[in-house]
C-alpha cells in the first residue's frame, strides 16, 4: 500500500494533514555538566551533532543543580541549537513517580514542585535556560501525576512508554501511530525510542511520513565504543526525511500540531499540547480552526499571544478559531484555572538516602562503568539488583561501596572548586 499511500499524501499537498515541519530529538538521560561525565564527552557530542545534524537534550537530574562544571557551562551556553536541558524526575531515586500504592500523590507532587525550583537555581547559576519536560526516572507515572504536572506547569512529558503506568492504551490506530498523546490528564505524553536498541528503519519512515516527532535516548554507556554511537541513526533519519529539525523537547512540544487548508481556503489545526507556536507561512493572511482535545474536568481560558479568544465545547473537544496574518507567529495556549503558582520551595539537599543514592549514581557511571568488570556488573545488578543487595549486606561490602563514594564526591568537588577557581 505504501506507494499508493505515499502518492495521496504528495498529491493531496495542503488538503492533507500535515505537521509544520519534521522533527527529532536525541536525549541522554542521567548525565550533569561535568566534563567528561562517564563515556559522554561534552565537546566531541556536540562535534558530533554538527557534523551529522542532530541535536542531543540532557535530561538532567534537578538535584544536582548545582554542581556544574564553569567549561561545560560554556559549551551549553555557546551551542543552543546542538545542546539543552531537560528535567529527570527530582532527585531520581527508585521510582520518585511510581505507583501511588508506594508513592503519595503528595509527594509526588512536593518532587515535581522542587523539581522546577531547583532548575530555575540551575538557570540562575548557569544562564542555560531548561525545557520543563520531564523524563520519568525508570518508568512512567500513574495519571493522577499527569494531571499534577499540567497543574504545575510542566510542558509535557517524553518516555520510551506514553501511556501512564495504571491506565491502558486506548485501541485504534489513531492512537497507536501517534508519537504524542493528550488522552491523560490533559497533558501532552509523547513516546520516544531506545537508541540503544536495533530500530527498524521501517517504523522510522512510518513516523516521518505521519509528521510524527522522532525522539531517541541512551544512557551515558551507550558511548562506550566512542562518540559516534549516535551518528549511524541520526544519519538514517536525515537520509529518509532530509530537512528534518533536530530540536529541543520543549520547542518540539511547542510545535506539536498538524494542519490542513479547507475547501473554503480556512487552515484546520489539530493540535497535541496546551501551549503552540503557531507560524503563518502561506502566502496570504490565514483563518485557522483549531481543535484541541479537552476532559473539560477544570476551567480554562484560550489565548492568543496572552489574550484571550472565545472557544466551543464539542464532546471532548475545543475549538477556537483565530487569524495570523502573513509569516508571523502566534502563540496558542490553554490556561487552566486549577494551576499552581511557582512558589518558593526549599532546593536544599538534606536527605541521607538521596545523596547516598546519587553519589553511587555518580560512583557507578564515573568509575564502575568505565571498566568491562564494572558494565558487566551493572549489567548483572540491574537483573538481580535484590539478591547482589543481600550479597553486599552480608559481607558489609555496603559500608566499603558507601566510603568510595564518599571519597569520589570529595573528589569530583575538589575537581568541580579547581576548574571554577581556575576561571
Ligand atoms: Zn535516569
Amino acid at each position: 500500500m505504501a506507494a499508493l499511500i505515499l502518492f495521496l499524501h504528495y498529491a493531496g499537498g495542503d488538503r492533507v494533514w500535515h505537521s509544520p515541519a519534521a522533527y527529532a530529538n536525541f536525549t541522554i538521560d542521567d548525565p550533569w555538566l561535568r566534563q567528561p561525565y562517564g563515556y559522554v564527552n561534552y565537546e566531541e557530542l556536540v562535534q558530533h551533532a554538527r557534523a551529522h545534524n542532530f541535536h542531543a537534550t540532557i535530561a538532567f537530574i534537578p538535584w544536582n543543580f548545582d554542581r556544574s562544571q564553569s567549561s561545560v557551562v560554556s559549551l551549553f551556553r555557546e551551542n543552543p541549537d546542538k545542546l539543552s536541558i531537560s528535567i529527570h524526575g527530582n532527585n531520581h531515586v527508585h521510582q520518585e513517580f511510581g505507583p501511588l500504592a508506594s508513592h503519595a500523590l503528595s509527594e509526588q507532587v512536593e518532587n515535581m514542585r522542587q523539581g522546577l525550583a531547583r532548575m530555575e537555581r540551575f538557570r540562575a547559576l548557569t544562564h542555560i535556560q531548561y525545557d520543563p519536560v520531564i523524563i520519568f526516572p525508570h518508568s512512567i507515572a500513574p495519571e493522577a501525576t499527569f494531571s499534577e504536572l499540567r497543574k504545575n506547569q510542566y510542558l509535557g512529558a517524553a518516555n520510551s512508554l506514553n501511556v501512564p503506568s495504571d491506565a491502558t492504551a486506548p485501541e485504534g490506530a489513531d492512537f497507536a501511530l501517534r508519537t504524542a498523546t493528550l488522552r491523560f490528564g490533559d497533558f501532552p505524553s509523547l513516546r520516544r525510542y531506545s537508541a540503544e536498541a536495533d530500530i527498524p528503519p521501517a517504523q522510522i519512515a512510518i513516523d516521518a511520513f505521519l509528521g510524527n516527532p522522532i525522539l531517541f535516548y541512551a544512557h551515558e554507556s551507550f558511548f562506550v565504543s566512542g562518540m559516534d554511537a549516535f551518528d549511524k541513526t541520526a544519519d538514517l533519519v536525515n537520509r529518509l526525511q532530509p530537512g528534518t529539525r533536530w530540536d529541543g523537547l520543549g520547542s518540539i512540544i511547542r510545535h506539536l500540531y498538524l494542519e490542513r487548508r479547507r475547501s473554503d481556503g480556512k487552515y484546520e489545526l489539530r493540535a497535541f499540547s496546551s501551549k503552540l507556536e503557531i507560524t503563518n507561512d502561506h502566502d496570504r493572511d490565514v483563518e485557522y480552526v483549531l481543535e484541541k482535545d479537552e476532559t473539560f474536568s477544570h476551567g480554562l481560558t484560550a489565548l492568543i499571544d496572552g489574550r484571550s479568544v472565545p472557544f466551543t465545547k464539542s464532546g471532548n473537544v475545543l475549538q477556537a478559531t483565530f487569524r495570523i496574518e502573513k509569516g508571523a507567529t502566534k502563540e496558542f495556549s490553554v490556561r487552566y484555572a486549577d494551576e499552581a503558582a511557582l512558589a518558593s520551595i526549599d532546593t536544599a539537599k538534606t536527605s541521607f538516602h538521596t545523596n547516598a543514592i546519587r553519589l553511587l549514581s555518580d560512583f557507578r557511571d564515573n568509575v564502575v562503568s568505565r571498566s568491562l568488570v564494572g558494565r558487566k556488573f551493572i549489567e548483572s545488578y540491574a537483573d538481580n539488583g535484590r539478591a547482589w543487595n543481600l550479597f553486599f549486606v552480608s559481607s558489609g561490602g555496603l559500608g566499603l561501596v558507601l566510603l568510595l563514594a564518599w571519597y569520589f564526591a570529595r573528589r569530583s568537588i575538589r575537581i568541580s572548586g579547581l576548574d571554577s577557581a581556575a576561571r
